[in-house]
């Protein structure tokens, strides 16, 4: 038996007073959503536990069966795994933004310009770079995408409990990088951290790329600003734990992060752009060939909802739904495990995640099926499941798969 966990990113929503108090998962045309509701059984899901508004890499944690309470030491480990930098447990790993400070010190644009181009020789610049004083800590720095970037620290006696040097606003110099505790480890990663925003900016001033872009007029990407520091936690693989080969297919780097630090195969997919313009096509392609070939567990994310629902885009996120349904009909296989849900919900009225629980439907073979017919939020919370947690999905499906022992005699 496979097994397929399908999480549409903030799909959830409340009730929408425009819409007559329903839902954007109910007013949205899904008859395939609601053939999974027919043919399975439904529930409400609370990612951690109600009311907890959760992120999008703790509820995924959770839905894992990870307890992200205990692994969950900030975004920079789980976005520097999703840029594809290797790392490694003990590692203190920092998101960062390409920013322009100017002859005075003062960062005038936290974004460079929203720079696209070339990040990549900027941040082999910075890759290579050597600190005095710190040649035993290796400094490993990635580009993201747009004006982000990923650096990570390697070394002994390092600590993530330090402050940020983003200064967050414009007009500002960039932040001191204190120690947040009286430890060696503290107080050498600050200061390792203040040189190397300090060199960055003497590297990068009169960089070729920057040089470029100064000649166009554009502002030049010459600071590197590092926050959110996080060491990389100690986490048992998927496979390890489970005995399930596993593949995640996401979008964002967030949620690759989180495929490569459980040591998922992480699937690229050409066109998968995280938002509502995203190929679905391509999406469900991955999906049907990953299924087929040699995985017995697929994380699947689609972020698009998400997004329409941070933006506030009512009509978006309506859509989008409907265009998820029509990828579902090829995704109803036979000897497949299949769970369909949301991380959390991002509604439109409040532009960002709630504490709301999620509707949830299984299908497969041996499934209680229940007399839900339709898949949204309040039907879903009248079906055979009730309510769950997160943290009790991999019990479940790992029981219906047969991969669990008895508890007792
Ligand atoms: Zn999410
Ligand atoms: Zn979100």
């Amino acid at each position: 038996m496979k097994s397929l966990i399908m999480i549409i990113d903030g799909m959830a929503d409340r009730p929408i007073p425009e819409l007559g108090n329903k839902t954007p998962l109910e007013i949205a045309e899904t008859p395939n959503m609601d053939k999974l509701a027919e043919n399975g059984i439904n529930g409400i899901m609370d990612p951690i536990r109600p009311g907890i508004r959760v992120g999008s890499d703790t509820a995924h944690l959770s839905i894992l069966g990870y307890d992200p309470y205990k692994v969950y030491t900030g975004r920079g480990p789980f976005e520097a795994a999703g840029v594809g930098v290797e790392v490694k447990p003990g590692d203190i790993a920092f998101r960062c933004n390409f920013a322009t400070q100017d002859e005075n010190g003062i960062i005038i644009d936290r974004r460079a310009g929203r720079i696209r181009e070339k990040t990549d020789r900027i941040a082999e610049t910075i890759n290579s770079m050597k600190i005095e004083g710190f040649e035993d800590t290796k400094i490993i720095f990635k580009e993201s995408t747009g004006h982000r970037a990923v650096l990570v620290l390697r070394g002994e006696n390092l600590s993530d409990k330090i402050s940020d040097a983003d200064p967050k606003q414009e007009g500002k110099p960039p932040k001191k990088v204190k120690p947040l505790e009286d430890s060696p480890a503290a107080k050498k990663t600050a200061k390792l951290l203040n040189r190397l925003v300090e060199k960055s900016y003497q590297l990068l001033k009169n960089h070729p790329v920057n040089l470029e872009r100064l000649k166009r007029s554009e502002t030049p990407a010459n600071i590197i600003l590092p926050r959110g520091a996080g060491a990389v936690p100690h986490v048992t693989k998927f496979e390890e734990k489970y005995g399930l080969k596993a593949a995640c297919i996401a979008e964002t780097g967030l949620i690759k992060g989180i495929g490569n630090i459980t040591g998922m195969d992480v699937i690229e997919v050409e066109g998968a752009t995280g938002g509502i313009d995203t190929n679905l096509e391509n999406m469900k392609n991955a999906i049907l060939e990953a299924v087929k070939g040699q995985y017995d567990f697929i994380l699947v994310n689609i972020d698009g909802a998400d997004e329409a629902g941070h933006d506030g885009d009512l009509k978006g996120k309506i859509e989008f739904i409907e265009k998820v349904d029509e990828i579902l009909e090829d995704l109803m296989l036979e000897d497949l495990y299949f769970i369909f849900t949301a991380d959390h919900s991002t509604p439109i009225t409040v532009k960002d995640h709630s504490g709301d629980p999620v509707p949830i439907v299984i299908n497969g073979p041996g499934i209680r099926v229940d007399k839900i017919v339709s898949f949204n939020e309040r039907e879903a919370a009248n079906g055979g499941l009730c309510r769950i947690k997160g943290s009790d999905i991999m019990n479940i499906l790992l029981d219906l798969m047969d991969k669990t022992e008895k508890f007792g005699a």
